[in-house]
């Protein structure tokens, strides 16, 4: 363990190229949280400016469903030294590593409900996320609330058009408009949410991994990922909703929180 100035930097939940993300308890009222630090030394200069990217947008996002900003500081620790993001600690994992024996269709929805609610709010709120995934899509110790995490990729609305360039994302989650950079707006994390609920029901990505020709057929071709035989219709629909090819025919979270697959969930709460 390493001791910082305010905080002691406890077990490891995660790890990338970007850095580590560690479990953390504040010296000051035992408070855990989580610590996601990039080595400011040994990281290349896109991972810091990742995370100066992901600090600056989640200190201005707020919704229930989205992993808390609580804090952001630079560490020495030994020689090197750390930039570091302290968010909200979810112990429960990601969903992309659930067991498949554990998910039924009510989680399916219910995770569901949690994705379009936290998209909804990062989309009212100015931004696009860009990277909606199972791995970044974080879960409560009881496992019954989904966050959405990971903003290092996140741009602001109003950017879209400084994005054709660079498409943001992970390949096999991207709308094919995005493939084909043409746009990546809050359509695109739309098309993302329908590929992360289907691998939430399958337990892996919604398309099968062919290289490059996966690509291609994300964005070239008339095909949609497979729609899991287990969901209902009522799922089914829901899906067709968010993988419409043409982003303007997508339904907007707005909309998709009034779908009948998630609404008894937004009637209760909301
Ligand atoms: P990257 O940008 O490298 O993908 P993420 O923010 O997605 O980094 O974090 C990487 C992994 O660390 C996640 O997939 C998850 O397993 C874990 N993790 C990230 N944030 C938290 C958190 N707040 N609580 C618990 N685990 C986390
Ligand atoms: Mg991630
Ligand atoms: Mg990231």
């Amino acid at each position: 363990m390493v001791s910082s100035v305010s905080w002691v930097r406890g077990k490891c939940v995660g790890k990338g190229a970007f850095g580590v993300v560690n479990v953390a308890v504040s010296k000051r009222d035992n408070r855990v949280f989580a610590v996601k630090s990039v080595d400011c030394g040994r990281g290349l200069s896109g991972q810091v400016e990742a995370l100066e990217n992901e600090i600056g947008i989640l200190k201005r996002v707020t919704s229930p469903h989205v992993v808390a900003y609580i804090g952001d500081d630079v560490t020495c620790e030994g020689t090197a030294s750390f930039r570091n993001l302290h968010l909200e600690y979810m112990p429960g994992g990601t969903v992309a590593d659930l067991d498949r024996a554990d998910v039924d269709e009510r989680l399916v929805r219910r995770y569901a409900w949690c994705l379009a609610t936290a998209l909804r709010d990062v989309h009212a709120q100015g931004f696009v996320h860009c990277d909606v995934k199972g791995r970044n899509v974080l879960l409560s110790g009881d496992g019954e609330m989904a966050k959405l995490a990971d903003f290092g990729a996140a741009v602001e609305i109003e950017s879209s058009p400084a994005m054709l360039l660079f498409p943001r994302g992970s390949p096999m989650w991207m709308a094919p408009e995005v493939v084909r950079r043409e746009r990546q707006g809050p359509e695109s994390d739309v098309w993302s949410l329908g590929c992360t609920v289907i691998e939430i029901a399958i337990g892996k990505p919604a398309w099968e991994d062919r290289g490059v020709d996966t690509l291609s057929r994300i964005g070239y071709s008339d095909e949609l990922p497979e729609f899991p035989i287990q969901l209902s219709e009522l799922g089914k629909d829901f899906l067709e909703k968010c993988l419409r090819r043409e982003p303007s025919e997508r339904w907007s979270c707005d909309q998709l929180l009034q779908h009948p697959y998630l609404l008894p969930y937004y009637a209760l709460v909301e």
